[in-house]
């Protein structure tokens, strides 16, 4: 795979569809055997979990499950803006369901520890996280996730739903900006 360019800046391949899907199907196996019940509700969080939460909801196939969309937005070019907006709220009725929140990524924790808050305060029987990555260094606030594709160092990524200024996120591969850009 080749670097590639982006609004001036330098990204490097960093983790193939190939181990993408591997962990995929490692945390969709995990979070199966941990149901409690056969119907649990799949939060995906829009914009960047689209596309994981699809191979996810695909790998764990559990014909009685439901998957349903909430959208957040903290993030403005490369850096975490620190304020949450609720763009999109969840319509479907969770109180007494089993929950897992399905996230891209967890870097300072912001947007996980605020959507638990919202999803908790709507009575569930549990709310469990799901991240195809997980930044540890960067956690500022809530909970360590309870399920992780891959633990990274605090990079900034792109690609397999997760984007640039909202560009990239079709790519199929992760790729990690470089060092000394
Ligand atoms: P947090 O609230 O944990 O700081 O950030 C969560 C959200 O910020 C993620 O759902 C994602 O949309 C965005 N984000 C965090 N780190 C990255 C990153 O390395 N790359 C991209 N493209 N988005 C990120």
């Amino acid at each position: 795979m080749d670097n590639i360019t982006i609004k001036g800046l330098t990204f490097e391949p960093y983790i193939s569809h190939e181990e993408i899907a591997k962990q995929t199907e490692r945390v969709a196996a995990e979070v199966k055997r941990d149901c409690a019940t056969e119907s649990p509700i799949f939060v995906c969080v829009l914009k960047g979990a689209f596309m994981f939460a699809a191979d996810f909801f695909r790998a764990i196939n559990m014909p009685k499950s439901e998957i349903a969309f909430i959208r957040y937005k903290s993030y403005s070019g490369t850096e975490s803006t620190g304020e949450m907006n609720k763009i999109l709220g969840l319509n479907d009725d969770i109180e007494g369901r089993e929950v897992f929140i399905i996230e891209d990524i967890v870097d300072t924790g912001l947007t996980a520890h605020a959507l638990r808050s919202d999803i908790e305060a709507m009575n569930p029987k549990s709310v469990k996280m799901v991240t195809l990555l997980y930044k540890p260094e960067s956690l500022k606030i809530g909970k360590v996730p309870e399920y992780v594709g891959f633990e990274i160092p605090p990079k900034f990524i792109i690609g397999y739903g997760l984007d640039l200024d909202e560009q990239v996120r079709g790519l199929r591969d992760i790729y990690a900006l470089k060092k000394d850009e």
